[in-house]
């Protein structure tokens, strides 16, 4: 349960849920005899959250990669209340890097001033040590060897973790080699046999089915945190629709991948699924079916690192009237990630998806930018085994300032890759998760409603976010903060948090 309670004659608390009143404020403008002219419009929403918090299973395909093994390790460390030694000193098991976990919002401000409390206790929310986590890989090793053959945690605390993971073995996955990169095949030992794509549908719903079931979960939230694939094509007739989609995988149409088929099962068995990877997974076939099915699906892509960094430096820049004129991206990794993206067709996926990151923020500012200008963008991914998980990001940002003047930035930043990218995961379960217990009413709307299928809300956490058709797609990371804070302020009647501090001007 939230230890915060609102006081306030537009929310009300029951047994089961907490409903709040909330009059949603936004500006419309319309043109008019070559005006523009703005009014302030209130929409009446109501919202409910269910107050219960359910036992949630976490499926994560790739089980046995980096990320797999190191988002299980961190999350048995952190119940376990694991502490490590390293020639630094002691260490202590902890979720940084989480909004949910690690960061806090202001609450409002009390005599001693602003109030913040962490994120996690806005609403009744799952937590992470909770989460009961299993999954698919095409590679057998346990998760203890897993975790050895990341390299990422320290070694005192992958002793300790050993005898606790070693029993977890991520199960048979589907595999389509010409969907990774040629240099996994030697990984490839734990794969569904046959080429049969509505076999491995079944077989797919029958794990989520056989985990809810064994490991008495209330729900089960799948995860794509595998090897990069190769984009798939997109054509009527083959993927188009949910139902054409359905009827290729019957038939066992070769550009089905094997993403796209982990998805179809996932929302037939009504459960969210969400896309860690660049690939174009979402096909328009598997938004179609996600809509009809009332199933969340999200992504593209964890923003992790880099791309992180740059939606909020552009931001600032743009925001600062400053004029990026060129962003140049250099990465190097050596870990597994690294070596399925040396090939080129992984690597294709990997530089769309973080191509257009900083399409909004210039795109808002038509005063430093014609109609489609866009600074020159390009990423370079090398894979340099010695470097493991540690990866390198180079960036170099150069701006027009005022009168012609050069503003370069250059940044360097080393972290591993998987530490990064464990708490992202969690975050997008855990809000996910969160999201499936919102609904709200629209005026005077009778019946309750849930977000659109495609769960823009996670934008945050993803590098190519999947917005619902036809609506902005937002790329800067603190509107894309605000926006779920926001929401989930809403959500108990509490106000846009707008940094007004009218109070403090006052002579
Ligand atoms: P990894 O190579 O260590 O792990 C991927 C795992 O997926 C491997 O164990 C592999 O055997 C398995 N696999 C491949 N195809 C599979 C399939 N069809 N079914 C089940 N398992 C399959 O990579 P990683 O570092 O853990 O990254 C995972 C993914 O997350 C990559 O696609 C990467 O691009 C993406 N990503 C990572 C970050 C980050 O910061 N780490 C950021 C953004 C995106």
């Amino acid at each position: 349960m939230s230890s915060i309670q609102v006081e306030s004659p537009n929310v009300r608390y029951t047994d089961g849920f907490i409903e709040s009143q909330y009059d949603y404020e936004t500006t419309e403008v319309r043109k008019e005899n070559g005006k523009l002219v703005a009014t302030p419009k209130t929409t009446k929403y109501t919202f409910r959250v269910e107050r219960k918090v359910p036992r949630v299973g976490m499926m994560l395909v790739g089980w046995g990669g980096n990320n797999g093994s190191t988002v299980t390790a961190a999350t048995l460390a952190n119940k376990l209340g694991l502490s490590w030694r390293t020639k630094d000193g002691t260490r202590h098991a902890n979720y940084y890097g989480s909004i949910t976990q690690a960061s806090t919002i202001c609450l409002g401000s009390g005599p001693d001033g602003d109030v913040y409390v962490p994120f996690h206790d806005l609403l009744p929310m799952v937590r992470p040590d909770d989460l009961v986590i299993d999954g698919w890989d095409i590679s057998s090793e346990n998760i203890a060897d897993s975790m050895e053959r990341a390299k990422v945690m320290d070694y005192d605390l992958q002793v300790q973790l050993k005898p606790h993971m070693e029993r977890l073995r991520p199960r048979p996955s589907i595999y389509y080699p010409d969907f990774i990169a040629a240099n996994q095949t030697d990984r490839a030992d734990n794969v569904l046999p046959g080429y049969d794509k509505a076999e491995h549908l079944e077989k797919i719903r029958r794990d989520i089915r056989d985990f809810k079931v064994t490991s008495n979960l209330d729900k089960v939230i799948v995860l794509w945190t595998a090897n990069t694939e190769r984009f798939c094509d997109v054509r009527p007739g083959l993927n188009d629709t949910g139902d054409n989609l359905i009827q290729s995988i019957e038939r066992s149409a070769a550009e089905i991948s094997p993403s796209t088929i982990f998805a179809v099962a996932s929302i037939l068995e009504g459960c969210c699924y969400i896309n860690g990877s660049p690939q174009n997974t979402f096909v328009p076939g598997v938004i179609d079916l996600a809509e009809r099915e009332r199933v969340y699906i999200a992504g593209d892509d964890f923003k992790s690192g880099q791309t992180k960094l740059k939606s909020v430096l552009v931001d600032f820049l743009v925001s600062a009237g400053i004029k990026p004129t060129s962003i140049v991206s250099y990465n190097h990794l050596g870990n597994n990630d690294g070596r399925n993206l040396s090939a080129p067709l992984q690597f294709r996926s990997k530089e769309i998806s973080k191509s257009n990151v900083v399409d909004d923020m210039v795109a808002s500012n038509g005063i430093l930018y014609e109609p489609g200008e866009k600074p020159d963008h390009c990423v370079v991914i090398k894979y340099v085994p010695y470097v493991g998980d540690s990866k390198r990001a180079m960036d170099e940002y150069t701006s027009e300032i005022m009168m012609g003047g050069h503003n370069t930035i250059a940044i360097h930043n080393t972290c591993e890759d998987s530490l990064l990218a464990s708490p992202i995961i969690l975050d997008l379960v855990i809000l996910a998760e969160m999201c499936q217990r919102i609904q709200f009413r629209v005026g005077e709307e009778q019946e309750f409603q849930n977000f659109n299928a495609v769960l823009s809300i996670l934008s945050y956490l993803c590098k190519a976010p999947l917005v619902p058709r036809g609506t902005p797609l937002v790329n800067a990371l603190f509107r894309q903060r605000a926006c779920i804070e926001n929401i989930f302020r809403a959500c108990i009647g509490l106000p846009p948090q707008n940094h007004m501090m009218l109070e403090y001007k006052h002579e």
